[in-house]
């Protein structure tokens, strides 16, 4: 899948500061399924094309904003680093960013009377938004494009820091399918039940804390302009944050596509 994965985004043109890459995209999409009840999976089923499986369409959401620009600010939150937390007036005015944009989707999903092209694209975007919204970078801004400026040196290769936290990283995690397992294991019924609650808003905070304490936190003195230097150990630090923010947006998304058929 790795290969796959890579291959599809040499298609596509490696872009940065698009949320996880397509594996972390469907990872989440593929916890969430795990998890949806009987109702819900006849939901989601319904609106796809048959055939069509949604884990595959979890990255269509990066591809259409190449042609409609005005989506860019849809995937992420700029929350300066160093503020207290997310603010509405500050950061999301006019909701125009990832916060306001996953409930206005869940309203569309919800809406049976919407046309069915619209709910099929709430869905998607929904399924997109859930991994994006915990990715701590899109939810945290340094001056820097949310680590799109940071040039870091991974293991001795050149790459960004939003990057690195967007596949660079979980390149280095043990492969999707084990991944997969490793996730889907250490998510208990009591995690589900706490992780479910709360709203868009807050699932950002924890992601802007993550960004704070790990992503930034743990970088080396470095000097400016020069290419921050990691290895090993900030890998060590990243993948346990990494692995609980992926099982998160799973649960979260569940929760969301649970909820519309209650
Ligand atoms: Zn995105």
């Amino acid at each position: 899948m790795r290969k796959i994965t890579a291959l599809l985004l040499a298609m596509l043109g490696a872009h940065p500061a698009f949320g996880w890459g397509v594996e972390g995209h469907q990872l989440v999409v593929r916890i969430a399924e795990g998890l949806l009840s009987p109702a819900a999976k006849t939901d989601v089923r319904g609106a796809l094309a048959p055939g069509e499986k949604l884990e595959d369409l979890a990255s269509w959401a990066d591809e259409v904003r190449r042609t409609h620009r005005e989506m860019e600010p849809w995937h992420f939150v700029d929350v300066p680093l160093g503020s207290a937390a997310f603010d509405w007036q500050r950061d999301c005015a006019p909701d125009d960013c990832i916060v306001a944009k996953i409930p206005a989707f869940e309203k569309t999903w919800q809406d049976r009377t919407a046309n069915a092209a619209a709910r099929r694209e709430a869905l998607l975007f929904l399924a997109h938004f859930a991994g994006d919204l915990h990715q701590p970078l899109h939810c945290a801004d340094n001056h820097d494009k949310g680590g799109n400026d940071v040039a870091v040196n991974f293991l001795g290769e050149a790459t960004k820091l939003h990057t690195l936290w967007d596949s660079g990283l979980i390149n280095h995690m043990p492969e999707e399918e084990a991944l997969f397992a490793m996730l889907q294991q250490a998510i208990t019924p009591q995690r589900v039940a706490e992780w479910s609650a709360g709203t868009p808003e807050q699932w950002c905070n924890e992601s802007f804390h993550a960004a704070e304490a790990t992503v930034y936190g743990l970088l080396p003195p470095h000097a400016t302009g020069a290419p921050v230097e990691l290895g090993e150990s900030y890998a060590r630090a990243a993948q346990p944050v990494i692995e609980v923010q992926i099982e998160k947006a799973g649960v979260r998304l569940a929760a969301i596509l649970n909820r519309s058929v209650r």
